[in-house]
């Protein structure tokens, strides 16, 4: 059965509200002033890896807690915070319909990552994710979808669907699949190199269009 693989965050996901919202939240409770609201939500949205970025945070604001416990409340809080579309649940549950097997591939730590799939209800609309953490290999490492594909037992043959170029439209490309860039703020080419097979503002309407296309 071909396989449709999406990114989570940014994609399935609005991970970056839900970044400001618990930024806006860390801000009343440890009594910060408002400006750091930006600085913090910009910084936990960036597509890299949140190691020293909780460190930077306690230090910089002179937190009384450690840097660990700072990143364990975040990550237990974000699942309640992000959110999926009924739109894009509908487009999962009609690429399923039409035998599509439906994947995540995500980077990040596994409990956050997790705890989102789950919360979202996306648990029961995909057949089955990978996070970068508990198998060792991130966004764009080609090994990544194809772990992918070995937990959910089938051939690498299909489409990525994601928000970031680099990550999800070139690792996908060089995982040898067809690519759909979500891009909500920039519908024209992209201003880089990579080339995705589509451009699409939403995961709903990327999903039409490969409806449309067919296996
Ligand atoms: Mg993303």
């Amino acid at each position: 059965m071909p396989i449709v693989v999406f990114d989570l965050d940014g994609t399935l996901v609005d991970q970056a509200r839900a970044a400001r919202l618990w930024a806006e939240e860390f801000v009343v409770e440890w009594a910060l002033p408002d400006t750091v609201v930006d600085r913090v939500s910009a910084e936990l949205t960036q597509r890299t890896s949140k190691d020293g970025l909780f460190e930077k945070l306690v230090s910089d604001l002179s937190l009384p807690i450690s840097a660990g416990e700072l990143w364990g409340a975040y990550r237990r809080r974000m699942p309640d915070l992000v959110r999926c579309t009924e739109e894009d649940k509908d487009a999962l549950r009609k690429l399923r319909q039409a035998g599509w097997t439906l994947g995540i591939a995500s980077n990040g730590a596994t409990d956050n990552q997790e705890g989102k799939i789950r919360n979202t209800g996306l648990a029961d609309l995909v057949d089955g994710w990978v996070i970068s953490a508990e198998i060792g290999y991130r966004k764009p490492d080609p090994e990544i979808f194809q772990a992918l594909a070995r937990h959910l037992d089938c051939a690498l043959d299909g489409w990525m669907i994601g928000d970031s170029l680099e990550h999800d439209v070139a690792g996908g490309s060089a995982a040898g699949l067809r690519t759909a860039w979500i891009s909500p703020l920039q519908p024209s080419s992209p201003a880089s190199e990579v080339r995705p097979t589509l451009i699409a503002p939403t995961v709903a309407e990327a999903a039409m269009m490969i409806l449309s296309v067919g296996h």
